[in-house]
């Protein structure tokens, strides 16, 4: 048995019986032809939760970042699944290209990233995704997916519903603006109010990614310090009637527009209000800056972390009448 507790940033305690690691595309085919049984595939273990012990997983990490086209407006590079997402956005502020700057200090590496299709501070990959290359799990033949046939919508994408068991991909490829051509986005949260502490006027890629990685560093946990998996819910839409309604109860209760019927409602302002910041049974708790985050206060294995947020479902269910559903993948 090989312990997965370090695989996880939650540090459940689990283990599987054979941990492969995929360092390259020939194998990961060679894999997918030889393999029948179910198997479990994991990236930085930063969105997964350990309920039961897999038994084979294989540990993406195909690296490499390769420059595939170079024009004067943009860049399209190639990335493997095992690099590092943080890594990259780092990489690629450094080299002056644009679009993922308000993605950094995501964890987890870059081939997990268009799973549930990652966002912060009003941008996602699918903005600046183009394709996806991947391995087809029954035949180990590989090919290419344009991001318009991937699903991507907010936290989801094809690869956690029904392409589950039918895909592993082996790298990215993303459209990044070059000098001259990027579009900065600092509306979103807290960006506008630490580029003004920051003194930037005119924000660079640069400002951005650092204001950024400041109100990460001061709102979320640090896995390496406390195991968590980041938000433990998706923010639930609901219909706008059922808003208003709630509107009356609660006149404080934030939303963002959705479409003509339907609102999206921040579930840590819900879970928050709830009562459950900060609480703690048993070795999980809700922790204490940001309501959206169970974790792990040592010790704890994934059922434990089940029933916990069970608790919370339960409660925002009697109190707000909204089911809240998980954005962690459990295994
Ligand atoms: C502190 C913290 C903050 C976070 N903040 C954010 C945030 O702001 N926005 C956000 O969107 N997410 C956030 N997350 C969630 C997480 O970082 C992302 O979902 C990330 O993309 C997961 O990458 P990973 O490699 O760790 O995925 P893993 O947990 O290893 O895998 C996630 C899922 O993808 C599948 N998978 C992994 N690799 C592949 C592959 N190559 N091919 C096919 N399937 C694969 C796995 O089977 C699993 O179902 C946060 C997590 C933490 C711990």
């Amino acid at each position: 048995m090989t312990s997965l507790t370090s695989h996880n940033t939650f540090g459940v305690i689990a283990s599987c019986q054979q941990l492969i690691t995929v360092t390259t595309v020939a194998q990961l085919q060679q894999l997918c032809r030889a393999t029948q049984s179910s198997v479990t595939l994991l990236g930085g273990g930063s969105n997964t939760l350990f309920v039961n012990n897999p038994e084979t997983v294989w540990l993406m990490d195909i690296k490499g970042i390769d420059v595939i086209k170079d024009r004067d407006d943009a860049v399209l590079i190639r990335v493997g699944a095992g690099e590092d997402w943080h890594e990259l956005v780092s990489y690629c502020v450094a080299q002056e290209w644009g679009g993922i700057e308000n993605l950094a200090l995501i964890p987890g590496k870059c081939g997990a990233a268009p799973i549930q299709n990652i966002g912060a501070y009003g941008v996602e990959i699918k903005d600046v995704l183009q394709s996806v290359s991947v391995v087809d799990r029954s035949t180990g033949s590989r090919l290419e997916l344009h991001v318009s046939d991937l699903g991507l919508g907010y936290r989801q994408s094809h690869f956690k519903q029904e392409w589950k068991e039918k895909y592993v991909i082996d790298s990215i490829v993303l459209r990044l603006t070059k000098e001259g051509h990027h579009q900065i986005k600092s509306h979103y949260g807290a960006i506008q109010s630490t580029l003004a502490e920051m003194k930037a006027d005119s924000p660079t890629l640069k400002d951005i990614y650092t204001a950024v990685v400041q109100i990460r560093s001061a709102k979320l946990p640090d896995p390496n310090v406390i195991g968590n998996g980041g938000s433990f819910f998706k923010n639930p839409i609901i219909p706008i009637s059922q808003y208003q309604q709630l509107l009356s109860q609660y006149p404080e209760m934030p939303s963002y527009p959705v479409d003509d019927l339907t609102v999206k409602v921040p579930a840590g302002w819900l879970i928050d209000h709830a009562g459950w910041k900060g609480k703690q049974i048993g070795n999980v708790g809700t922790y204490s800056r940001q309501a959206l985050v169970i974790v792990n206060h040592g010790g704890a294995d994934g059922a434990e972390v089940i029933a916990y947020s069970r608790l919370i479902q339960q409660s925002i269910l009697d109190l707000y009448g909204i089911q809240l559903q998980r954005e962690i993948n459990v295994v």
